[in-house]
């Protein structure tokens, strides 16, 4: 038997979860060959159906955001054109699992191959639908995961993932993925530990892991000791997370009485469902990338977004950024191909590039401006210029709904201050109505380290004191100008980082809606 095996990535949901592994990437599924073609041929539709109604069936409690996937999954899968090859092959003997999987394959590498943005991320659909439906040929419970189980692999697919059921516990440990994926964003709304970029592991693994999201480890064939250990900590977390809902219905506020504002991240209007607005002060990110999926949405799409989101929060601000494009986030259709995507046209370089992309969001944010407490941020400003002409867009858009009578209202301007030449100096935002600083991408390009990459991960700390110090300059600019500072990133939903943030003089911070009670519970532990 081989001793424990300890490996560390990235946390990208918090949590604890002890459970048999199960393995993703395990191709071995139990098919049975059947008599003649014919009956392959049944079995492969068979089970291109039970593909189908799975789907559908996930459909049925999906949000949005999910329920788009799905649907273009289900439309490919009732497309005979990706079907046909597998079917042929089947006449020409094959059974139907390698007749599905050869066929899938074929089409998965021209869409892996090609130069197009979009046509890649459909690559993972591809995948998906390949495996979703030999898992329905296998016929076996083989690839029904056990309760309670830790799915380990490459990556999860969201259709893995939403049909799971995490009633009984389990988690996801994954030697790639992303903390910024769509299944991490589901992964921390709905409280299921997991850990991303763990690298290269021993060949088959399997047995009981142990898997702390907290810190982003995974023990494999754990001994006594370490399972004791283990969950020692996983109930130090649990007793943390339900002493920290007692504090979510409160204002924040510091041991000595400091008050904080805290508000919460979200990227889809639907996030708000699940928001009790009594419990935090407003929406400090909206990110709208997201709704910048498989196409672009239009000025109305856009305008019913916002607008239900200003509703839900009354009188509390909505800070809207306005779409940032390329980087950790390509948008197919918008973003383009480039070397070094962090460092290249993403964001609001990006948005001027492409003036009339941002137009239609600009002209969508200023009709929902009268709904509510809003204002407009641009993300990935460098320079003052950026600011000045994404401005004027506004003041054009304005005059021109202005012109053809249509309801609207200026919000303030603010900008993400997440490149260093504006939190090294920033006199040249002084006319701009807010900052909010942006510590995912300020502390990737402070430290050189990326903020998805695990081998760096030892680097891409907020807690540096190079971040912070840029940090506290930054507030301190923000009172000596009255200019109002909050930060955005990850780091202020996150306990370890809190204190810290605090003591560089922040007050006000926006987290994702899953760190709300956590952080305003580690805020009442700090001493400023
Ligand atoms: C950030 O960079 O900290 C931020 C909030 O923006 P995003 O994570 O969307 O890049
Ligand atoms: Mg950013």
């Amino acid at each position: 038997m081989p001793g424990p095996l300890r490996l560390q990535g990235i946390s990208a949901s918090a949590g604890y979860a002890e459970g048999p592994l199960f393995r993703l990437d395990r191709t071995a599924l139990h098919y049975t060959v059947k008599a003649t073609a014919a009956d392959e041929k049944a079995a492969l539709e068979a089970a291109i159906g039970m593909a189908t109604g799975r789907l559908g069936a996930l459909i049925e409690t999906a949000d949005s955001e999910a329920a788009g996937i799905l649907e273009f999954q289900i439309a490919m899968l009732e497309d005979d054109a990706l079907s046909g090859p597998a079917f042929a092959a089947i006449d020409a003997d094959q059974p139907a699992d390698a007749a599905w999987r050869r066929a899938l394959d074929a089409e998965i590498a021209g869409y892996e191959t090609s130069d197009q943005d979009y046509f890649r991320a459909r690559a993972a659909d591809l995948r998906d639908i390949r495996d979703q439906v030999l898992r329905a040929l296998s016929e076996d419970d083989e690839s029904a995961a056990p309760a309670g189980a830790i799915f380990y692999g490459e990556d999860i697919a969201p259709t893995r993932f939403l049909e799971t059921d995490w009633s009984s516990g389990g988690g996801i440990a994954l030697k790639a993925g992303s903390a910024a994926s769509h299944v991490a964003m589901l992964a921390r709304s709905r409280g299921v530990p997991m850990v991303v970029g763990l690298g290269a592991s021993p060949a088959n693994p399997v047995g009981v892991a142990l898997l702390d999201a907290e810190h982003g480890g995974i023990v494999l064939a754990p001994s006594k000791a370490e399972i004791e250990a283990f969950r020692r900590s996983s109930s130090s977390f649990a007793a943390r997370r339900d002493k920290a809902e007692t504090y979510l219905a409160r204002p924040a506020v510091t041991k000595v009485g400091t008050a904080v504002r805290v508000q919460v991240n979200i990227a889809d209007p639907s996030d708000v469902d699940g928001i009790d607005i009594a419990t935090c002060d407003g929406v400090g990110l909206m990110r709208t990338e997201f709704l910048f999926g498989k196409t672009l949405p239009d000025e109305e799409t856009q305008y019913r977004a916002y607008r239900k989101v200003l509703e839900w929060a009354g009188e509390k601000p909505v800070t809207i950024r306005t779409v940032d494009a390329g980087g950790d986030k390509p948008v197919p259709g918008f973003t383009v191909e480039e070397g070094n995507p962090f460092l290249g046209l993403r964001g609001i370089r990006l948005s001027l590039a492409r003036p009339e992309i941002l137009r239609v969001q600009i002209r969508a944010l200023l009709r929902a401006g009268i709904h509510g407490n809003l204002k407009v941020m641009f993300p990935m400003i460098a320079v003052a210029d950026e600011y000045a002409r994404a401005a004027a867009l506004l003041t054009e858009e304005q005059t021109g709904l202005a012109a053809r009578g249509v309801a609207h209202k200026m919000p303030p301007l603010g900008i993400m201050v997440e490149v260093p030449s504006v939190a090294i100096a920033p006199e040249a935002f002084a006319d701009v109505a807010f900052f909010s600083i942006g510590s995912n991408d300020l502390t990737q390009y402070v430290m050189a380290a990326a903020r998805d990459n695990a081998s760096v991960a030892h680097l891409n700390s907020v807690r540096h004191p190079a971040v912070l110090r840029l940090i506290a300059s930054v507030v301190a600019f923000g009172r000596e100008r009255k200019i109002p500072v909050s930060l955005c990133g990850d780091a202020g939903g996150d306990p370890a980082s809190i204190p810290a943030l605090l003591e560089a003089g922040l007050r006000d911070l926006s987290v994702a809606p899953a760190q709300l009670a956590m952080a305003k519970a580690a805020i009442a532990d700090v001493t400023v």
